[in-house]
């Protein structure tokens, strides 16, 4: 983490997003000392989740760091079913009731929650939420103190994306934006993203519409990736910041 945050810095990246196991790797003092000599700020912190019986217990905790960091919002990681379950319906209604008991605690302690919905092949194990309509009707229901995250991997495919785009735009819940992309074939549902510009995704139409729907928040580049976690991570952010600039409007902050 403190390489990642160092390189990011010596580049004039002014916003990372953090992990939390990440931190614990080297404890908080020495990353919040670290983010702090560097001057960046925090967009996201993951996570809070899988929505296993215990995550409640620990999550009061976990919100806490997330504030002691300034964070801007908490991504919720609903996973998917518990064991033995099969009814989809119920274990979305599960998760909903999960979100609005994290939701009380966030708003004590004072920080946004993120809901990103994830791509639906990862709707058996890893996301119940898999569209960014669902996350814009439960944020409907919930109220204030909680938002969505637009991640192009995610969503590209939706025909309803640009709809709730706006709609997100418009109730001012768009909390982030990551980009990546989606390699053809994809050989791995988790960890074979593309850099941007190598595979199918239309990254400038998608960036217009988050700006056109008020997004002002940084792009966030997120690779989960076994070919570029191999290579130096100095060249990584190199690349991947030449082709922000190159597909983007704004620089990538
Ligand atoms: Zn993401």
């Amino acid at each position: 983490m403190l390489e990642f945050l160092r390189l990011s810095a010596e580049r004039r990246i002014e916003t990372v997003s953090i992990w939390g196991d990440e931190i614990t790797k080297v404890g908080d003092a020495d990353a919040l000392a670290a983010l702090r000599d560097y001057g960046l700020k925090v967009s996201g912190y993951n996570r809070i989740g899988p929505f296993v019986p215990e995550c409640l217990s620990r999550a009061e905790a976990e919100l806490e760091r997330a504030a002691r960091f300034g964070a801007d919002h908490v991504f919720l990681f609903t996973g998917g079913f518990l064991e033995g379950e099969r009814d989809l319906a119920a274990a979305r209604q599960r998760a909903e009731v999960h979100i609005g008991s994290l939701l009380n605690m966030a708003r004590q302690v004072g920080v946004k929650l993120a809901l990103e919905p994830l791509h639906p092949m990862l709707a058996g194990d890893r996301a119940l939420i898999t569209s960014l309509t669902h996350a814009n009707d439960l944020c409907d229901v919930l109220g204030h103190g909680i938002g969505v995250v637009v991640d192009v991997y995610h969503l590209w495919w939706d025909e309803r994306l640009e709809v709730e785009v706006m709609r997100a735009g418009r109730a001012g819940r768009l909390l982030g934006f990551h980009v990546n992309d989606w390699l053809i074939p994809t050989r791995h549902l988790l960890a074979d993203r593309g850099m941007m510009g190598d595979g199918v995704i239309d990254l400038p139409a998608i960036e217009r519409m988050m700006r056109r729907a008020g997004f002002r928040g940084p792009v966030e580049v997120e690779i989960f990736s076994t070919d570029w976690w191999a290579r130096d991570p100095a060249e990584v952010m190199d690349i991947a910041l030449a082709r922000c600039q190159r597909l983007f409007s704004e620089e990538p902050a």
